[in-house]
């Protein structure tokens, strides 16, 4: 049992990611007080509905008030007006971090607004799902999964201790790195598939020889697999573009010169080539089962859920 960790966590967005972790802070007693916030009186008010917080306000200066956690989670586009609204506020020895999915951006847009006073250690949780909203969240979201830190030079290690102890409470595997190597490595193990996806999809929707009708009905055949990824949110994957624009592009090159590479193939029929890559791809699929990071059932575990 870990207890509580923090007198008061101020949760700034309180969608997916930020209503799961004030479930899980909730449910483990982290805090005695999480105070919530978000911009719009819809998504506030569900979170009271949803019974996630201890108070509620709109205005992030007012939330950040007195907390000695502070958690921003919201579009990474936005992260330079939050820092803007919240520095004002923030109580001198608090820690505040994010969860944002690209991280040189957001150390850009938030640390130079940051006081001396408090410690900010920037964070990415590699834990979520294709839905978005206070609704979206749930316990455990976080278990098992990895939270990547990317620290500044100097930071307080004592902080940076009790960031990495609050996040192995939510059930995460610790790691640290820098924030360009972050960058990198998201870009082609989620950014990536993400962008494969939206194009995949658009293109389907888009095929005039193929009816809608016909891409919905054998969707199941591989398809549908894409359209998961492809239902992210909007607002976060267009700010995920913007802000990991160079390590998207230089891997999104390599991944068309592997494209053609497989087109050639096709074209002069040559099956070894193929049969060589599609072998060496199934045993990653092996080792990413092997790490525990997905289960080992047909479809995704689609049929064992439905036989539930
Ligand atoms: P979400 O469910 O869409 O929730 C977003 C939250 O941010 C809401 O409270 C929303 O407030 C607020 N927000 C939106 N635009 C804003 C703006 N311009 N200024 C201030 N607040 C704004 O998003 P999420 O999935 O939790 O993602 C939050 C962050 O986590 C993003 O940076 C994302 O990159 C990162 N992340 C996401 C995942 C994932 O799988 N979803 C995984 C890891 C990390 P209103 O509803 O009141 O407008």
């Amino acid at each position: 049992m870990t207890g509580v960790m923090f007198d008061r966590i101020a949760l700034i967005g309180i969608g997916l990611i930020g209503s799961s972790i004030a479930r899980d802070v909730k449910a483990l007693g982290l805090a005695r007080e999480i105070v919530v916030s978000s911009r719009s009186a819809e998504t506030l008010g569900r979170a009271q509905e949803l019974e996630l917080g201890t108070s509620y306000v709109a205005s992030a200066a007012e939330a950040v008030r007195d907390a000695d956690l502070v958690v921003v989670s919201v579009p990474v586009g936005a992260s330079e007006e939050v820092a803007k609204q919240i520095a004002p506020s923030l109580k001198p020895g608090a820690i505040v971090t994010d969860v944002g999915s690209t991280k040189a951006s957001v150390i850009a847009q938030m640390a130079p607004h940051m006081p001396e006073s408090v410690h900010f250690i920037p964070g990415h949780p590699l834990a979520g799902t294709e839905k978005s909203g206070p609704d979206a969240g749930f316990i455990g979201l976080f278990q098992g999964r990895w939270c990547i830190f990317t620290p500044l030079p100097g930071t307080d290690e004592r902080a940076l201790d009790t960031l990495k102890s609050f996040w192995a409470a939510l059930g995460s595997r610790i790691d640290e790195m820098d924030p360009q190597h972050h960058d990198k490595v998201l870009a082609i193990v989620s950014h990536l598939p993400h962008i494969i996806a939206y194009n995949i999809v658009g293109t389907a929707d888009d095929l005039e020889a193929v009816t809608e009708s016909e891409v919905i009905k054998y969707s199941a055949s591989g398809f549908r697999d894409f359209t998961r990824l492809a239902a992210s949110d909007p607002t976060m994957w267009r700010d995920v573009c913007l802000h990991n624009k160079d390590a998207i592009l230089e891997m999104l090159a390599r991944f068309s010169e592997d494209l053609a590479y497989l087109q050639r193939a096709i074209r002069w029929g040559e099956g070894e080539k193929l049969f060589e890559l599609f072998t060496r791809t199934r045993a990653v699929r092996r080792s990413i089962i092997e790490a525990g990071q997905d289960v080992d059932v047909p479809d995704f575990g689609r049929h064992a859920l439905d036989k539930r």
